[in-house]
């Protein structure tokens, strides 16, 4: 069983959630997404996380990754991870649960 910071307990962790406890402790009114962020400056141009998903991350005119953050659609989280893991330079970072305001 884990116990989360407010004091709520679960008996097994969230599945997707890295301890479980961030959710127990989550405003109703907010929502949780996954954002990606990228090192642009360091993007070494060869696709590859575009040959995952072109439309979660998009090159520019010269191959280059085009943006630095990246919020992924419900949806895609599987897709974000594997862009991310296909980086051979490992610029790309994902943010899960992240809050939504
Ligand atoms: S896989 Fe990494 S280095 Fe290659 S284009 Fe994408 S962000 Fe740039």
């Amino acid at each position: 069983m884990s116990v989360a910071a407010c004091g709520k307990t679960s008996a097994k962790p969230v599945p997707g959630s890295r301890s479980g406890a961030s959710r127990l402790c989550r405003s109703p009114h907010q929502e949780e997404s996954m954002k990606i962020r990228i090192d642009k400056p360091a993007c070494v141009g060869n696709a590859r996380c575009a040959a995952v998903s072109a439309e979660l991350f998009p090159l520019d005119d010269d191959g280059y990754i085009a943006v630095s953050e990246i919020a992924v659609p419900p949806g895609m989280e599987q897709l974000a991870r594997r862009g991310a893991r296909a980086c051979p330079e490992r610029i790309i970072v994902i943010e899960e649960d992240v809050a939504k305001s």
